[in-house]
């Protein structure tokens, strides 16, 4: 099932969002990251994200970067996807 609004980040396809680096995204996105073994969802810290990759980070760049929790521990298929903060 598809979050109707959120927008996936894939590096294999033409990116459908305006935004490469982290610091070039607004503060109202959330980045969500994807297991590509377990299917679990997890909201990304950007300030995290920013002190352990840089700030210029290519947002494209952070799914292969990232490792699913314990006990899945999985580093292969995970996607992003951006989602707009709900007031
Ligand atoms: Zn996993």
């Amino acid at each position: 099932m598809r979050h109707d609004r959120s927008i996936e980040l894939a590096p294999s396809v033409k990116p459908q969002f305006d935004y490469e680096t982290l610091s070039a995204l607004p503060e109202w996105y959330v980045i969500v990251a994807r297991c590509g073994a377990c299917g679990h969802e997890d909201e990304l810290d950007r300030r995290a994200i920013g002190r352990r990759f840089g700030k210029n980070v290519k947002l494209v760049s952070l799914p292969m970067r990232l490792r699913c929790r314990p006990p899945c521990g999985n580093r292969v298929g995970n996607r992003l996807f951006l989602r707009k903060l709900g007031r």
